[in-house]
């Protein structure tokens, strides 16, 4: 056996089987590329679900991260550490928010999220106690704890792990009208993705978030952005929502925030919201340590220049013509997205999205599929023009063949 399927054979044999990887083992990572246990080169179209969007080893974060890593990475919030000011100070302005309550995961953020409309709700709207309500989309991708799979209308994602947290209040995506409609006194928060990543992509009609927005504050309701994959400079600007003049009341934000590095999530709000909290009503060993607060210091930082949401502009710009191309010509039905994020409709005649992104794998380019026949290209903002167009390449040679 070679080494790559030694290494495929060890982790079937020994981890649980809740992903279905491709075959590739890799070993070294700089900026789009990364390189595998045999010597070959990738170039990655993925970035980690946009946990990557600085690039693999960024020099800057790494720096940042070593360090600290000199310095102290752990105090647990038993005590105060000399980046947690700094760290929450920065977020928060870079948000337009007052505070911050970091964590370490998505799904932990997107946890933290709920906990907070609902304590806001009893707290401060006034809502009977047990009775509050979350609205949420149809297609939704949260996370995978418990409660957040309560509200997923994914079978795979939700199947035998009952019972469900009750509580939340499913509409369609896309749907001002069924929104409204499921409103109620009792309803304290909507939970949105500005735009549905891992349902493929999706960009959700004109005016949507924008009505969204006006209906939450007519009716005193809490609209919150899951900006895990969609923000941090993905999609052209630093948060989706901007697209379209939306500010919401709170932003949950992971995956680019730890650089690639650590895992570091917040939810970001108003001092009326997260205002809401006492000592001992929630917390996180991990959250805010202080090797998770340098790195993501040293991303807020980057996201400042406007450089990366200018990359992602520029050649998102470009990828979407490129893509916009392939459409009609019988392999590509359609393609979604903003900046430099797509999701490609293959025509299933051409093959799964699992088969193509074998394909383009043999091609040394590593995608995505995600619900049968969409592939999802989302390479590091630190891509180079020529590279991006290599890897379009690869898929039009794919789709050819
Ligand atoms: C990835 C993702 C999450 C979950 O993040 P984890 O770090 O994997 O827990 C939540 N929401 C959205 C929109 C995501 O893309």
């Amino acid at each position: 056996m070679s080494t790559t399927e030694n290494a495929i054979a060890s982790a079937e044999a020994h981890s649980a089987h809740t992903y279905h990887p491709l075959p590739v083992v890799v070993a070294t990572a700089e900026g789009a590329w990364m390189t595998d246990v045999e010597g070959r080169r990738y170039l990655d179209m993925l970035a980690g679900y946009s946990a990557l969007n600085f690039g693999h080893a960024n020099r800057r974060l790494i720096d940042a991260a070593k360090a600290q890593l000199e310095r102290v990475t752990l105090t647990s919030r038993a005590f105060h550490h000399d980046r947690f000011a700094e760290f929450c100070t920065q977020l928060a302005d870079l948000c337009g928010m007052e505070m911050v309550l970091p964590m370490n995961t998505g799904a932990e953020a997107v946890e933290t999220a709920v906990k907070t409309a609902r304590k806001w709700g009893y707290r401060v709207k006034g809502v009977p106690d047990g009775m509050a309500k979350i609205i949420v989309a149809s297609d939704n991708f949260h996370g995978r704890t418990t409660t957040i799979i309560s509200f997923s209308t994914d079978h795979e994602a939700r199947a035998d792990f009952g019972p469900y947290t009750p509580g939340f209040e499913i509409v369609p995506y896309g749907d001002l009208t069924a929104m409204r409609a499921a409103m109620t006194e009792n309803t304290v928060a909507v939970l949105l993705e500005p735009i549905q990543g891992e349902a493929g992509v999706l960009v959700p009609p004109p005016g949507y978030l924008p009505g969204v927005r006006e209906l939450t504050r007519e009716r005193n309701v809490l609209f919150i952005a899951d900006e895990i994959q969609s923000g941090l400079g993905r999609t052209g600007k630093t948060f989706a929502c901007e697209h379209e003049g939306v500010v919401p009341d709170m932003y949950v934000l992971g995956k680019a925030l730890g650089g690639g590095i650590v895992p570091v999530s917040a939810v970001v709000s108003s001092a009326a919201v997260l205002g809401v909290y006492r000592p001992g009503e929630h917390g996180s060993t991990f959250g805010g340590n202080p090797l998770a607060c340098a790195v993501a210091l040293e991303v807020i930082a980057m996201l400042r220049t406007g450089e990366f949401q200018q990359r992602a502009t520029e050649l998102g710009d470009h990828l979407h013509q490129e893509l916009g191309l392939l459409v009609g010509g019988g392999a590509v039905q359609t393609v979604r997205g903003r900046g430099l994020w797509a999701g490609v409709d293959i025509d299933p005649g051409h093959g799964t999205g699992r088969e193509i992104s074998e394909k383009l794998m043999e091609r040394r380019v590593l995608v995505k599929d995600t619900h049968g026949s969409t592939i999802r290209i989302a390479p590091p903002l630190v891509i180079s023009k020529e590279d991006l167009d290599w890897g379009l390449e690869q898929l039009r040679e794919v789709l050819r063949g």
